[in-house]
């Protein structure tokens, strides 16, 4: 070929490959920037509880310890911000766990109506506690409903759902599953009538470590990451979640869920209408 030629397709080569370099220290450069936010995220969290068992500890060596209308008060308390840090290490490994990508999912096919009961009644205790009525309704013709799916992260999703309704509820309030039918797809809603969410942070409670009122979170033994793991594990099963709520009304979380085969598996070459 022509020089002249030889010299363009070098210069196009060299383009190509400066161009790649350039999009590879981006992406580097946000990597980096993340790690570094995700750090003073986790530090900070971390700090309060910790500060928090210390004062009281500290209070306690400083004569509390032989006061009798405090000692105890103090070790519930420091007991209470124990059991915060182990929420948030948990919910921390989680999260890193999901986010490397190391997420394989364990699917098979399943009741998605027995899950919920199920986790419905595990959390019946903490309902009551808030005065809240935990409603699984149907709305699919009849369960069973079969989905294929991680059941096990399924559960954790309906379980962070669940327990969010419950956390941000209001008293004598109510949250009611629902399951509805959408040719391929399962929806599951959960819907309570409790404090409700701003438009504007909508988007954001997915983020994570971003609550609305932190104190209200931290009193509940929230770690701002439930919402988060609950969209990896949605991702990872390719679906998305969508919340609609209105500040003083309520909230309803959607998620569609593939179906599982209603009938089981016919041999091959039987005829489906046999
Ligand atoms: P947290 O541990 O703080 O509950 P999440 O990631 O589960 O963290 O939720 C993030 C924030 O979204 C919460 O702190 C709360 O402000 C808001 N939120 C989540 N679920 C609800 C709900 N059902 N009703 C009102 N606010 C909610």
């Amino acid at each position: 070929p022509p020089a002249g030629d030889l010299v363009e397709e070098i210069q196009d080569e060299l383009n190509l490959w400066a161009e790649k370099n350039a999009q590879e220290i981006a992406r580097l450069k946000e990597n980096e920037r993340y790690r570094k936010e995700f750090l003073g995220n986790v530090s900070h969290e971390i700090k309060t509880p910790i500060f928090t068992v210390q004062g009281y500890i500290l209070t306690l060596l400083d004569g509390g310890l032989e006061d009798k209308n405090i000692n105890r008060k103090y070790l519930e308390r420091s007991e209470k911000s124990i059991d915060r840090l182990i929420n948030i290490v948990q919910d921390l490994e989680e999260i890193s766990k999901l986010e490397s990508g190391m997420l394989v999912l364990d699917q098979e096919r399943f009741d998605i109506v027995a899950l919920v009961h199920e986790i419905a009644d595990a959390v019946e205790m903490e309902a009551t506690a808030h005065r809240i009525t935990v409603k699984v309704g149907s709305g699919v013709s009849q369960p069973p409903v079969y989905v294929f799916a991680d059941r096990r992260r399924i559960g954790q999703v309906v379980t962070n759902l669940l327990t969010n309704s419950i956390k941000y509820g209001r008293e004598g309030g109510c949250t009611t599953i629902s399951f509805i039918d959408m040719f391929d797809r399962v929806m599951i809603e959960v819907a309570d009538n409790g404090v409700g969410i701003a438009e504007k942070n909508i988007p954001r409670v997915f983020e994570r470590f971003f609550r609305v009122d932190k104190s209200r979170s931290r009193e509940q033994g929230g770690t701002g990451l439930g919402l988060a793991i609950v969209k990896h594990i949605l991702d990872a099963h390719g679906q998305g979640i969508t919340l609609r709520s209105k500040p003083g009304e309520g909230s309803t979380f959607s998620f569609a869920l593939a179906k599982g085969a209603i009938h089981p598996q016919r041999p091959a070459n039987t005829p489906a209408s046999a």
